[in-house]
């Protein structure tokens, strides 16, 4: 991995952004490698999830400029402070979510008290160096908007109840890319959404269904976190989450390589969400069936 002392040193002629299909750029934080996506459009960009950090999002907005494109839109896929985030060098375009997206951010972050909130959930050793001003600054698509409002290469949103209210994919079917969310992680096992849904579990594996249709004839899937895969290895993702998701439901040992003693990833921390989920699941497992 690079160094961040040296990651942004436009004098040296450095970029963050990384292609992955015409057109699509990533760049990846070191902060839970998030992954902030750049869609390349003649009269501007479309960037998804700008990113976490502010001078990482400042280096995206640097490359961007450097090479004349101009922000023409944002989007949010869906309503977590690590996907709500901007910043100011990237421009005041519109930034969208879907409608449910946007009602949560408005529900959740309206009051005074928010931010404060917000800083509470972000690990200390970064907090100060994530700007909150311009957190969840979007606003909501028509319920059901089959796609992404703006004049670059049609992107179509998923969108599904898992991991979070309103979340949504993306699909860029012109450049064969698959924008997951917070879905089809290599280093995360799913996260349900336990914000009141009465069946997570199966709410998450319907959405795996979608994402499953929806990834025909993609060349390249985006997680919101972790490392792109192509084509051979999608049907494997998704099955990775629906293993992993049957596991929790039915015996409550999935067995997941990515919480197990080969994990890479959170080990510290990631088997302690599992176990989060196994009690909430087993806590609603009362009733029969
Ligand atoms: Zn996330």
């Amino acid at each position: 991995m690079r160094v961040y002392q040296d990651e942004c040193n436009h004098e040296r002629g450095d970029t963050v952004l990384r292609q992955i299909a015409e057109g699509v750029l990533i760049h990846q934080s070191e902060f839970m490698q998030t992954n902030a996506v750049v869609v390349q459009d003649r009269a501007g960009v479309l960037v998804i999830d700008a990113g976490v950090r502010g001078d990482e999002m400042a280096c995206l907005a640097n490359d961007l400029s450097e090479s004349g494109q101009t922000v023409a839109a944002g989007f949010s896929t869906h309503p977590h402070w690590d996907h709500l985030l901007w910043h100011a060098s990237l421009g005041a375009p519109p930034r969208y979510g879907t409608a449910r997206c946007a009602a949560t951010v408005r529900e959740r972050l309206s009051d005074a008290g928010a931010r404060a909130r917000v800083a509470g959930l972000i690990p200390p050793d970064i907090v100060e160096q994530v700007p909150l001003d311009l957190l969840g600054l979007i606003a909501g698509l028509p319920a059901e908007a089959a796609r992404i409002p703006w004049d670059g290469p049609e992107v179509r949103i998923i969108e599904h109840q898992a991991h979070a209210p309103g979340h949504a994919a993306l699909v860029i079917e012109e450049r064969g890319v698959l924008v997951a969310g917070d879905m089809l992680s290599d280093i995360l096992i799913p996260f349900l959404d336990l914000s009141g849904a009465a069946d997570p579990i199966e709410d998450h594996l319907a959405a795996l269904r979608l994402l499953e249709d929806a990834a025909d004839g993609v060349n390249v899937v985006v997680p919101g976190h972790g490392s792109i895969c192509g084509p051979d290895q999608i049907h494997a993702r998704i099955e990775r989450d629906r293993a992993y998701l049957h596991g929790l439901r039915d015996s409550g040992v999935p067995g997941d390589p990515r919480i197990g003693p080969s994990a890479t990833f959170g080990r510290d921390w990631l088997p302690g969400v599992h176990e989060r989920q196994l009690q909430h699941v087993s806590g609603r497992s009362e009733t029969p069936g």
